[in-house]
């Protein structure tokens, strides 16, 4: 049977003796941060994560992530877990209390992460991704796609990936080829395949947000040419709730060693999305107009 002692020691020493956490309640919205706080977080979290998700690493890894029919299913008790999690607010430390986070210290979440990764990398790439994709979309997003995608990153009920890898570009992205043309009505419609997309589809959700390279037709070569879109599973409607189907389709599962209750996906595109811009873009639309480029059957991923 694994054991996992959570290093709270070690962390300790990290947080308040090398970097002196006490200074943390001198920047702002941190006030409230004391050392005493962040050893019970550290406590908290690593009773939580050690008897939650511990006890699924070597099940869900014998097990597996299940592909049938563009469907994934992950192993035996990562649904319940993740129900867990995120009822505990484990996933939102550190996001901003603006879209519903706790806004704690990166340095508090990191040690979080860090024993999450320890009991369960597998479990921790769900919510991994989705805290990169709440980054991007926060630091790069106009406000009309914050103010629906961020509060559901946040509380975890809807999971985010990064959509980059090729199966001929991974470390040279510059080579991708996923398209991206403009519609009427601002959206644009993504044609193309990624392999290797961590989180890119499974059952621990009602919906994925993909962000996802691709180029547009006047877009230079090479890395210069590439954009960033936002390409949900399910297109939300007006009022944040899931709508219809977008055209975004997991085509198959990386078969690997380790890590196997991690959910590596082969992705295919072919329908319109929103592409991040700059907050104080007028050309942003409001969500309601998302519904006018709603069609078209998926392609097949190449690999
Ligand atoms: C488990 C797993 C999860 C992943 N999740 C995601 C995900 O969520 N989203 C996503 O987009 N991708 C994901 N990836 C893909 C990952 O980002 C790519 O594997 C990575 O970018 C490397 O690309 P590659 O595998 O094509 O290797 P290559 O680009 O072919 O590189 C192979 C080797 O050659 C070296 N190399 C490449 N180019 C050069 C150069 N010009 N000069 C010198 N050395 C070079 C590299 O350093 C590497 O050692 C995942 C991969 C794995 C294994």
């Amino acid at each position: 049977m694994q054991t996992y002692t959570p290093p709270l020691r070690d962390m300790r020493f990290v947080i308040h003796e090398l970097h002196d956490s006490s200074a943390l309640a001198q920047l702002p919205g941190l006030e409230e941060m004391t050392p005493d706080l962040l050893n019970t977080i550290l406590e908290e979290a690593g009773k939580f994560i050690s008897a939650t998700l511990l006890p699924l690493n070597a099940s869900g890894d014998a097990e597996g992530c299940r592909y049938e029919n563009g469907v994934v299913r992950t192993p035996k008790g990562f649904k319940e877990a993740y129900k867990a999690f995120i009822d505990g607010g484990w996933g939102a430390l550190s996001s901003d209390p603006e879209y519903g986070g706790q806004g704690l210290p990166q340095s508090a979440a990191k040690l979080v992460e860090e024993m999450i990764c320890g009991c369960n990398l597998s479990f921790g790439l769900y919510p991994g991704l989705s805290h990169g994709a709440y980054l991007a979309l926060k630091s790069h997003g106009a406000d009309a796609l914050k103010n629906v995608y961020l509060p559901k990153l946040v509380d975890g009920s809807w999971t985010g990936t990064m959509c980059l890898t090729e199966s001929h570009c991974g470390t040279d992205l510059g080579l991708l080829r996923t398209k991206a043309v403009p519609q009427a009505d601002g959206s644009y419609r993504i044609t193309g395949s990624k392999i290797f997309i961590s989180a890119g589809e499974h059952d621990l959700t009602e919906n994925i947000i993909h962000l996802v390279l691709a180029r547009t037709p006047d877009a230079p070569p090479g890395i210069k040419g590439i954009s960033l879109f936002v390409v949900p599973k399910f297109l939300p409607n007006a009022d944040g709730s899931v709508g219809p189907r977008n055209g975004v389709k997991c085509t198959g599962i990386e078969h690997k060693m380790g890590i196997k209750a991690s959910a590596t996906c082969q992705i295919s595109t072919r329908w319109a999305s929103r592409r991040p811009r700059p907050a104080r873009s007028p050309s942003m639309r409001p969500p309601d107009s998302w519904s006018a480029n709603r069609t078209r059957a998926c392609v097949r991923c190449s690999s």
